[in-house]
């Protein structure tokens, strides 16, 4: 494929941007990658892994004369890096970024950025428990979905440019609105970490009880419990501070419903039960069928040392 982008400045290069780096670097979508992270040690293992063309620690130094600027950070840093890098952005320039989150990213986040510089925010939804340069991978974003979440009056051909980027780098690309976004993300992802936090916290307390059990029958179901709830504990706490209001909804209808079937079986209320454990063994026959799943009991994530690494 020939290069869609001249020059590429990735700001951030932990799972994501490496990730990134690597899909751009197999299909040849740029002519020259810049590396940004804000240590020095991450710089030098993303250069050891080769994953640019020119490195450096400065955000500004690494956006200046840069077509597509894709910020792969903890969505609580997005606002200071914007206002770091918007003076030495170049007019007519592409801002994206990867955040989780996307209505407070763009509030966080538009209001710095130069008029002249177009913001199409993004979020590819695939991801594994792994963070770092050297968990990146390019097969991450196969088959997967990617949101972007334009504000109203972006350019349009700015927003083709990103859907066009992420469709080479093997994805399927979504629009919507930044809000229905996080609605979306909050009851699909979003309260499902914080549930597999929450049971893994309980079982740890429990431990204490219990001694090596937890350990020894995590096969009961437990265990894929724990490889989300291994998750980035910064990534995920931001997560969660800025999708407030969407988490706190759909927490509600949750905890709701967790009463329901608290009281079915306080009642022996053995239909109810059935009935609900049906439709969603059902569920996740669709997810298997959408290709967004394989029928191992993994979440979806490829595991170490696997082919698709
Ligand atoms: P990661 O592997 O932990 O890498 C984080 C990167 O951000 C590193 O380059 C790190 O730099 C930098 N960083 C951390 N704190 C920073 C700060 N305060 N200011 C500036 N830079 C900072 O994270 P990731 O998994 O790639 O996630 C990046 C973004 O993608 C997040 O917004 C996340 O919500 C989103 N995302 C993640 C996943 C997932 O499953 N992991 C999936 C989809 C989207 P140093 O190493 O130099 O400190």
């Amino acid at each position: 494929m020939s290069a869609m982008v001249d020059r590429l400045a990735l700001i951030g290069i932990g799972l994501i941007g490496s990730s990134i780096a690597h899909g751009v670097r197999e299909c040849g979508l740029a002519k020259e990658i810049v590396v940004q992270s804000r240590r020095a040690e991450t710089v030098a293992t993303a250069e050891r892994l080769g994953l640019g063309d020119r490195y450096t620690t400065d955000a500004t130094e690494a956006v200046e004369g840069a077509d597509l600027v894709i910020v792969s950070i903890p969505v609580g840093a997005c606002e200071a890096v914007a206002k770091e890098i918007a003076p030495a952005l170049k007019p007519g320039a592409i801002v994206s970024d990867c955040g989780s989150v996307k209505s407070a990213v763009v509030r966080q986040m538009q209001p710095h950025l130069p008029a002249g510089v177009h913001f199409v925010p993004a979020h590819p939804v695939a991801g594994t428990e792994h963070s770092g340069p050297e968990a990146g991978f390019a097969a991450l974003f196969h088959q997967r979905f990617c949101i972007l979440t334009p504000p109203q009056g972006t350019d349009a051909t700015a927003v083709e440019q990103v859907r066009a980027f992420w469709q080479a780098l093997g994805s399927y690309v979504e629009i919507m609105r930044a809000d229905h976004h996080d609605m979306v993300l909050a009851i699909t992802s979003h309260v499902p970490h914080l549930i597999a936090y929450n049971i893994v916290g309980t079982a740890a307390h429990l431990e204490a009880v219990t001694e090596s059990e937890v350990m020894k029958f995590a096969a009961g179901g437990f265990r894929d419990f724990t490889r989300i709830a291994a998750s980035d504990p910064t990534m995920w706490r931001d997560v969660f501070l800025n999708n407030k209001e969407a988490v706190l909804e759909m927490l509600g209808r949750f905890t709701e419903d967790l009463t329901a079937l608290q009281r079915a079986i306080r009642f022996g209320d053995g239909d109810a039960l059935f009935e609900l454990f049906a439709r969603t063994r059902a569920i996740r026959q669709g997810i298997i069928e959408a290709g967004q799943e394989t029928a191992a009991p993994d979440f979806g994530r490829p595991h170490d040392g696997e082919a698709e690494r």
